[in-house]
């Protein structure tokens, strides 16, 4: 008898999103902070197969100066190389309008940027004062709209700060609103240390959605370092957000906590979705195998629960064409 691979038990929730935009920015947030260099080739099948696995929507790489961030230094090259399908995005990540403008270059046509809840965060990682970040994204996404360009943006520190503690959430509504009315399509909250629980998360989402964000407008960006991510997607599709980052995997760490948890495993927020009967439009044992591809070619441990499960189970099969060894 031939064993099908474990899924998820399903049963729908009254009065949940029937679908869910999975945002997957593994090759960009996750590959970043990840230490050991990966070639531009593995980078570009990556993105090819998580496209392969029905992914939407995928953050590319990212436009910094290769100085700031050197795994990304190749971000022409991954652009060009990639075949995008139909209906696809592929956006990049820019800082600044001569990122935007690298951008372009290189054949992006949807770009997203960064902003910080907290000072603290905005001068460790932006270069630059909090409202010093907040007036460079403006700038981006005016110019980038003018070109018909759509613009996502990013809220660091939205829940919680490793060098500040609490976050006063009124800055929170502040940046994601200036954002919003500055033209961006989606702003996504991060919870970039991944402290926030679920009480606290459903406050702010609803400050946010007071503060006249559209719920179709809102995402958000959760790390699992204390295991409470997918307890916050839980309070947040309770209140209507139907958009959430993940990275496939988990790659990504957590830059503030060495050796801890990073990004939220798109497997694992999959696996979750489909169990409560909303539709992602992905396929789960696809993902995980890009996870296991990926983790034999780093030669590093699978960093989801759901990769590793269906790995232990046995549900690691190699891929004999694109596993042979190089000679
Ligand atoms: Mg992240």
């Amino acid at each position: 008898m031939t064993r099908t691979p474990p899924g998820p038990r399903v049963q729908r929730e009254p009065g949940l999103p029937a679908r869910v935009t999975v945002f997957e920015v593994g090759p960009r947030d996750g590959l970043q902070a990840e230490t050991d260099i990966i070639p531009a080739a593995v980078k570009t099948e990556l993105c090819r197969r998580l496209y392969a696995a029905g992914t939407l929507n995928l953050e590319v790489t990212s436009f910094v100066p290769p100085t700031w961030i050197p795994q990304l230094a190749d971000a022409e090259q991954v652009v060009a190389a990639l075949d995008v399908p139909d209906g696809a995005r592929a956006v990049g990540l820019v800082p600044n309008l001569r990122g935007l403008q690298r951008a372009l270059d290189a054949g992006i046509r949807e770009v997203s940027v960064v902003v910080s809840a907290t000072e603290a965060f905005a001068q460790a990682n932006l270069n630059t004062t909090r409202s010093g970040a907040i007036d460079r994204a403006v700038e981006v996404v005016a110019a980038a709209t003018a070109q018909g360009i759509p613009v996502r943006g990013y809220v660091s520190m939205a829940f919680g700060d490793p060098w500040e503690g609490a976050v006063d959430t009124a800055a929170v509504t502040e940046a994601a609103a200036v954002l919003h009315q500055a033209g961006s399509r989606t702003v996504a909250l991060g919870d970039t240390i991944g402290v926030s629980t679920p009480g606290y998360t459903a406050a702010v989402i609803a400050e946010t959605l007071a503060a006249g964000i559209p719920v179709e407008s809102l995402a958000l960006h959760l790390h699992d370092t204390y295991g409470q991510s997918l307890a916050n997607v839980h309070a947040a599709l309770r209140l209507g957000v139907a958009e959430f980052d993940s990275s496939v995997g988990g790659l990504g760490r957590c830059p503030y906590a060495k050796g801890a948890t990073g990004n939220l495993a798109t497997e694992d927020l999959v696996w979750m979705l489909h169990g409560l009967g909303i539709e992602t439009g992905l396929d789960l044992d696809a993902l995980a195998a890009t996870t296991l591809w990926l983790s034999r070619i780093r030669n590093v441990r699978a960093s989801s629960n759901v990769a590793r499960a269906l790995a232990a189970a046995g549900f690691d099969t190699p891929d004999p064409v694109l596993e042979a060894p190089s000679a």
